[in-house]
């Protein structure tokens, strides 16, 4: 059911400037992967070469063994979640939950049960009437995940999606959207300059260095077995 990844020495210039330089990376269905580096380092811009936001300048980008690079972002089956929650001040959150598939061309009866199931799987039934000023910083979170979750995309892609919030909020919503993926099962590609968050969600950590990767490997291993001083340093292992 789950999605695999692939992406085949893809490469980002902009102009001139190369800041992607041909990048291997597999991605098996159903792991949650975590992308980690430095601000800059080109995480973003991996992401949204994924999400079909930005173009890819050279290489390969697969989904299920299709070739992605010329498929438009709405028909690829991804859905991207960003730190600033991007709602619709004026809609009610039912109506932000609402809103892309109602212009996707749901009907009314197929939208309901859909946000009632994504409001219930993020525990904000309570929620749907209020407009997002009435709400907290990590209620805002979570109708913008269910923004995705509505979707029902084969991919969830998120861009620092905790920065915003306090510390505990943080760790409650790390808690969240690991379990949002045991329960959906879906592939998940997650991005953070924190550590912390890297090392307690991720099946498996890329770690990214100036639009290379230093290193691709599960927690534990980067942590016990750094490749380079790099990773060492910057996944606090002790070498
Ligand atoms: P990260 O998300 O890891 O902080 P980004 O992917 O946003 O890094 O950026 C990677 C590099 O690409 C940075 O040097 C950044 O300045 C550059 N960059 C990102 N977007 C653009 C753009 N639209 N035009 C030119 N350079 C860009
Ligand atoms: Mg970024």
């Amino acid at each position: 059911m789950a999605t695999s990844v692939v992406l085949q020495k893809v490469e980002k210039r902009y102009g001139s400037l190369d800041v992607i330089h041909g990048i291997d990376l597999t991605i098996d269905p159903g792991e949650f992967v975590v992308f980690v580096g430095p601000s800059g380092c080109g995480k973003s811009t991996l992401l949204r070469m994924i999400a079909g936001l930005e173009e890819i300048s050279g290489g390969g980008l697969l989904l299920d063994n299709e070739r992605m690079n010329e498929v438009a972002p709405a028909k690829r089956g991804i859905a991207m979640v960003f730190q600033s929650y991007a709602l619709y001040p004026h809609m009610s959150v039912y109506k932000n939950l609402a809103f892309g598939l109602e212009t996707a061309g749901y009907k009314k009866a197929q939208i309901e049960p859909k946000v009632r199931r994504a409001a219930e799987i993020l525990q904000i039934e309570k929620l749907l009437e209020r407009k997002p000023k009435a709400l907290s910083g990590g209620q805002r979170q979570r109708v913008a995940i269910g923004r995705a979750i509505v979707r029902e995309p084969r991919i969830f892609l998120f861009d620092e999606p905790l920065s915003n919030l306090d510390a505990e909020l943080r760790v409650q919503m790390r808690v969240e959207i690991s379990r949002l993926h045991r329960n959906l099962g879906n592939t998940m590609i997650y991005v953070t300059h924190d550590q912390v968050e890297a090392m307690t969600m991720a099946d498996k950590i890329v770690v990214l260095n100036s639009g290379r990767i230093e290193q691709v490997g599960a927690p534990l291993d980067l942590y016990n077995n750094p490749a380079n001083r790099f990773v060492a340093g910057f996944i606090g292992s002790p070498k």
